[in-house]
């Protein structure tokens, strides 16, 4: 048995780690979270806490020497990335062969480093994904309640059409209409009150700044200031930063006993401890989740776990691409770094995408209008530990993303077509059109009903819980991290009523 002792413990502190504390803490639980990442809220010598997006410094990334931002290039020049000292920055970027995952790392997990676009995915597509969940419930109370709580709103309709801030997504939407296609206002966690009041010059700038992908400094609701601060205020949770969950294997005694791993502000493990608990919760995401059970499973730590952790991984069909306007169709030099506005052509049965219109804010005109389409892609990825380096590695082959890139292409063209527009191809490296080689919502390893039953337990091991995207089998339809709250909220609600603490 452990020399300390929680009753609960929460590995990770993004969406459904944040979920599980809060309904434990509620539930008169006493709560460890674990999070490897730092806690950011103390400003730096600039005065800020996270740092801009154009002059990134060692806060932007976990661990570098250099930062590496989606976008490696403009006019075909290395402009964006910067040399930075290595320290536990707010972005992460996991790079498996062909596939590389970009992750948020700190107290709130990608909630810190996120677009915070909060859509509710198509009710029939959910269903197709997760047949076994009550989709009644989840509609009627489970999305309401996710949302209420990350303060999901609304850009006001009219202050979209006037404001400088998103003339990017008027010329893209004006470009999708002479197309035929629909587009629709996605809901989102950043203020847009406070956005509207940094356009009027009365509150200080983030998305109006620039900042996204590396923390915002004002403005967005990260589950740090709704659900974390709620768990805290009851009282029962306390949160550890820069702790490293490594192991876990069962106590004879009952419960779990973790190997926690601290580290300092340079990387340096400062000590290893042993942690026991009675039930835990993982939510260090979909790639730190499965890596965790794969590893106890493969090294016989925790032996009876479902031979499906591991399977079901997914990018949400994720690719960038990027097209060159004429002159007279301009984007701005302002852009407010929060999409408002996404391409709905999902209903296209032959070739489905959501296209989110994404910003691209340089400070100056450069006409390119920048998207990151979610298309429906039925490939799906595994994880397999690599003793040696006693990690998960990802099998993703590049081929796999055909079927996405296929869908983006078929779009894309036809707005090209119509308009007579280009695409651009010096954004990504490589000369390609396509950013296929990155997601930003990396879901499965873990999947619901399949390493777990249907509300999350872990087979084969009571008291043990994935409440995390790991979940989430590969595929939304649109971006994530409002299905991963409703669906955390939904389990921890049968969990807490059923199951023996
Ligand atoms: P995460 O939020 O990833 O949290 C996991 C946490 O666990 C992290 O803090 C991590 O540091 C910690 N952790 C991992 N391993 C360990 C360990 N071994 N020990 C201790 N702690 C550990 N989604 C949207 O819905 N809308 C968007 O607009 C959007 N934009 C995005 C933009 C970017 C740049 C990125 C990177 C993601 C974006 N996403 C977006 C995706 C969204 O942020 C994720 O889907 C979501 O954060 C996943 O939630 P989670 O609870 O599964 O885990």
């Amino acid at each position: 048995a452990a020399a300390h002792y929680a009753p609960a413990i929460v590995v990770g502190s993004g969406y459904g780690a944040a979920v599980a504390a809060l309904r434990l803490g509620r539930a008169g639980v006493r709560t460890v979270v674990l999070e490897m990442g730092r806690l950011w809220e103390t400003p730096g010598s600039d005065g800020k806490v996270f740092p801009s997006t154009s002059a990134p410094d060692q806060r932007s990334m976990w661990f570098r020497t250099r930062t590496e931002a989606p976008l490696a290039q403009f006019l075909w020049l290395d402009v964006v990335n910067r040399d930075i000292s290595p320290y536990p920055g707010v972005l992460d970027r996991v790079n498996y062969g062909d596939m590389s995952v970009y992750v948020g790392r700190g107290v709130g997990g990608g909630s810190l480093v996120n677009g915070g676009m909060a859509p509710t995915p198509r009710r029939a597509y959910f269903s197709e994904m997760l047949p076994r969940v009550d989709a009644d419930e989840m509609y009627g109370t489970y999305y309401p309640l996710a949302r209420a709580m990350l303060g999901v709103n609304d850009i006001d309709p009219a202050w979209f059409e006037s404001t400088e801030w998103y003339r990017f997504a008027r010329t893209s939407r004006k470009h999708a209409q002479n197309t035929g296609l629909k587009t629709v206002f996605v809901p989102n966690v950043y203020d847009f009150a406070h956005m509207k009041a940094e356009a009027a010059g009365t509150a200080p700038r983030s998305a109006l700044a620039g900042e996204v992908i590396y923390g915002n400094n004002h403005g967005k609701k990260s589950v740090d200031k709704t659900y974390l601060a709620a768990a805290l205020g009851t009282g029962n949770v306390t949160i550890e930063t820069l702790q490293r969950v490594v192991a876990v294997r069962p106590d004879p005694a009952g419960g779990y006993v973790l190997t926690v791993r601290s580290i300092d502000l340079a990387g340096r493990v400062t000590g290893t401890r042993e942690l026991g608990c009675a039930q835990l919760f993982l939510g260090a995401g979909s790639l730190g989740t499965t890596e965790i059970l794969l590893r106890a499973r493969e090294t016989g730590a925790l032996p009876l776990l479902s031979e499906k952790v591991g399977l079901g991984w997914g990018h949400n069909g994720n690719v960038m691409t990027a097209r060159a306007n004429h002159l007279w169709d301009t984007v701005g030099a302002d852009q407010s770094t929060m999409p408002a506005l996404g391409i709905d052509d999902w209903d296209n049965a032959a070739n489905p995408v959501f296209a989110e219109i994404a910003p691209l804010p340089m400070g100056f005109e450069h006409w390119i209008s920048m998207y990151l389409a979610i298309t429906r892609n039925p490939e799906r990825g595994s994880f397999t530990y690599d003793a040696a380096t006693d990690s998960a590695r990802l099998n993703w082959r590049r081929d796999q993303n055909t079927p996405s890139v296929n869908a983006a292409k078929n779009l894309f063209d036809r707005i090209n077509r119509r308009n007579v527009t280009v695409y651009r191809h010096d954004l990504f490296g490589g000369n390609r059109a396509f950013a296929d080689n990155f997601t930003y919502h990396p879901l499965g390893g873990c999947v619901l009903g399949d390493a777990t039953d249907d509300f999350g337990r872990a087979k084969g091991h009571p008291g043990l819980y994935v409440v995390d995207g790991s979940l989430v089998p590969g595929s939304l339809g649109v971006n994530p991290f409002v299905t991963i709250t409703a669906l955390a909220e939904r389990n921890m609600a049968r969990i807490l009523a059923q199951d023996p603490r």
